[in-house]
């Protein structure tokens, strides 16, 4: 019977295929006793499941270190820390001998304590950490007990996965000529899962619920990445469907990758930089290979979620060079942290809001806590040696924000250069315009930096007081609306007035559909998901500046967003999502 499910977009793009489902596979607790003269043998036997974990987890690590690179591989290195915790090592071996039981039972039942811990945390990223340790549990009670869950890495035929969750050391050793897609009852956009899902440019669909139930081993399934929809059993008519858009997608990308190492440029010559955005320093080389000059916007609070401790200057800075290195001699935008808001750290020792994303988030949580932002800023200014990075600072309402923070930066310059380290002295300084407060005084701003770059994503939530993750609020959350379109102006104006210039950085930027409004309005540098660059490219290449500037002018007269929308859907042929 056809069924079909909506869930959390994490890695866009479609993909027919069977399923695949992987049974959630908790560790039975089963109580065991043993003799007392095998209970030496029995600690044996667990040293020896240990030690085997050990050895399949560092071959995890060198392979795909050299396969894939050094951020994701970190993870084995927080599995083999989570190894030698003793409340999974010595506790075990010190229960075996008092309470007479097996290794099976007393290590499965000190995972699952374990697992309870975490899942009690409120922070979202340190539950997810409940998955690695589940991972090690069912590494050695493999080892233990010779039951073998079929790995990822075994699979012989092309498959969808079907999953309660998968781990990270899952999805990075899965067989990519094999996995086609995944789907998972769990997990959230920033999961690390989701974000290896994106790197690897695998549809997935996450946040299901419950979709294990619904599917069987075999049957068809529709992925359809960019919506979050899954299909079950599609009828014929979803087939031809999907097949005809699958082809669309390839003709698309076929076509599109022919602009690959074209400029950015209108059809009258008009050169628009058009970069990419990160949240890891791999995805670097997507920005590349979708065609984009540099990274107009690292999210680097990216690094600091997902585990448990924070980032070291080494580690920051080896993730900012990395970036740099591939992109050379092109530039690459650093955000400092935006933590704060959905990107809530718990270690931090920072007690929750009522309302985070009016809180102490981003500039202001880096103000707050200045040893955090200054560890950030030597990692970057260390990493600046190519002379191809500029910083930005997140969320900055004003003059004094920005003062302050330009002060703890110059700090950091200062002890460098007594330190004799380089770095790049004519480094560009620019700010995020997100909130209204600094649009509207952004001739002062303008004065002070080198650049700016809209952050549309939040300059809509904040004006429009929209919450940007409540679904219940999404169809009000319109970039076109008169408010937005405005601001845009000011702060072009004002930027251009001071000899600056002015990027969108936002999700704005990704949609073709305002790629000519947006250039016509003034805007200089787009920087938009990999994957959105050659449609935006695409579009940049079939106007003229005038008819951008027609466009722009024409909807600055406009009164209110359903005029605009009106007029924005006729511009675009009937193909504008917010338009309609
Ligand atoms: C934005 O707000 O538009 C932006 C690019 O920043 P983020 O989405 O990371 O808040
Ligand atoms: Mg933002």
């Amino acid at each position: 019977m056809r069924k079909t499910f909506r869930g959390i977009a994490v890695s866009a793009g479609v993909i027919i295929g069977r399923a695949l489902v992987l049974p959630d596979q908790e560790m039975l607790v089963i109580k065991k006793a043993i003799p007392e003269e095998n209970i030496a043998a029995e600690i044996n036997r667990f040293n020896e499941a240990l030690e085997n974990t050990r050895i399949e987890i560092a071959a995890m690590h060198a392979k795909i270190k050299k396969e894939i690179g050094g951020k994701h591989s970190n993870i084995f290195e927080a599995h083999l820390l989570i190894l030698s915790d003793p409340a999974l090592s010595s506790d075990v071996v010190k229960h075996i001998k008092s309470e007479k039981l097996s290794a099976e039972s007393v290590f499965s039942r000190a995972v699952n304590r374990l697992v309870e811990s975490f899942a009690n945390i409120e922070d979202e990223y340190i539950r997810e950490r409940t998955n690695d340790i589940r991972d090690i549990g069912r590494r050695v009670f493999k080892n233990l007990t010779g039951s073998i869950r079929e790995t990822l890495a075994d699979i012989k035929d092309e498959v969808i996965i079907f999953a309660r969750d998968l781990s990270p050391s899952d999805t990075v050793t899965m067989k990519r000529d094999k996995v086609k897609g995944f789907c998972t009852d769990l997990g959230g956009k920033t999961s690390h899962t989701a974000i290896i899902a994106r790197a690897l440019e695998i549809p997935a669909v996450v946040g299901l619920q419950n979709i294990l139930n619904q599917v069987r081993d075999g049957e068809t399934v529709i992925v359809d990445g960019s919506l979050g929809l899954i299909i079950i059993n599609p009828v014929e008519e979803d087939l031809k469907l999907y097949k005809q858009k699958q082809e669309e997608l390839l003709k698309q990308s076929a076509e599109l990758s022919k602009l690959r190492k074209l400029p950015g440029e209108t059809l009258d010559g008009y050169r628009i930089e058009l970069n990419g955005n990160i949240e890891i320093e791999d995805e670097a080389k997507l920005v590349l290979k979708h065609g984009a000059t540099g990274i107009g916007l690292f999210r680097t609070e990216f690094l600091f979620l997902n585990r448990l401790d924070l980032p070291t200057e080494e580690e920051q800075y080896k993730s900012y060079l990395a970036a740099a290195e591939i992109i050379f001699p092109n530039p690459v935008i650093i955000r400092t942290l935006d933590l704060g808001g959905d990107k809530f750290l718990s270690h931090l020792g920072l007690s929750k809001e009522e309302n985070p994303f009016l809180g102490l988030r981003a500039i202001r949580l880096c103000l707050a806590r200045p040893e955090l932002f200054k560890t950030q800023l030597r990692a970057i200014l260390r990493a600046s040696e190519l002379k191809n990075i500029k910083i930005m600072f997140p969320m900055i309402s004003g003059v004094e924000e920005f003062i302050k923070a330009n002060k703890l930066l110059e700090e950091v310059k200062s002890d460098l250069r007594k330190a004799n380290i380089k770095f790049d002295d004519a480094m560009e300084l620019g700010i995020m315009i997100e909130i209204p407060s600094a649009s509207l005084t952004a001739d002062i701003l303008a004065k002070e930096v080198d650049f700016f770059s809209i952050g549309s994503n939040d300059l809509i939530q904040y004006t429009l007081a929209i919450d940007r993750v409540n679904t219940n609020m999404a169809h009000m959350y319109n970039p076109l609306h008169p408010a937005i379109l405005r601001q845009i102006k000011i702060v072009v104006e004002a930027a251009h007035r001071e000899g600056k210039w002015v990027g969108m950085c936002g999700e704005m930027a990704s949609d073709p559909a305002f790629s000519a409004l947006l250039i016509g309005l003034g805007i200089d540098e787009l920087s938009t998901a990999p994957v959105a660059v050659p449609e935006v490219k695409k579009v940049l290449r079939s106007v003229t500046m005038a008819e951008a500037k027609n466009i722009a002018e024409k909807v600055l007269a406009l009164n209110n967003l359903e005029e605009v929308k009106k007029y924005m859907l006729s511009v675009n042929k009937g193909s504008c999502k917010y338009c309609k």
